[in-house]
């Protein structure tokens, strides 16, 4: 069996900019609050925002594969807060930004946003 660790968000932190870095970490701090066992499937860049895929559920009470409804509820809100909060934030230096749209969605403060 692998290390459940091995599967937890500190191991996905290069799959987005370092900009969204403490945000990633964040979430792992209050996902492993609620739920010490949970596994990543991705995680990943979409639209502007940072999307964290959850898989594989476990109730850390019960043992039982899935969630109760008050668990699940509440791992959503970390992962919607993630999401909301990456929306503000530029994904390269972490300074407060915005949805920049050229050729794809990307959110970024005014330096990281001027054209190369
Ligand atoms: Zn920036």
């Amino acid at each position: 069996m692998t290390n459940v660790a091995d599967r937890q968000i500190p191991e996905y932190l290069n799959y987005v900019g370092p900009g969204w870095r403490d945000i990633l970490l964040r979430t792992h701090a209050e996902l492993v609050a609620v739920l010490p066992n949970y596994q990543v499937v991705q995680v990943k860049e979409k639209y502007g925002m940072l999307d964290v895929n959850l898989g594989g559920f476990v109730d850390p009470v019960t043992g039982a594969l899935g969630l109760s409804r008050e668990l699940g509820t509440r791992v959503s809100a970390i992962l919607t807060a993630a999401r909301e909060e990456s929306l503000r934030t530029c994904e390269v230096c972490g300074e407060p930004g915005t949805e920049t749209g050229q050729a794809w969605i990307k959110t970024l403060c005014p330096t990281h946003a001027q054209p190369c």
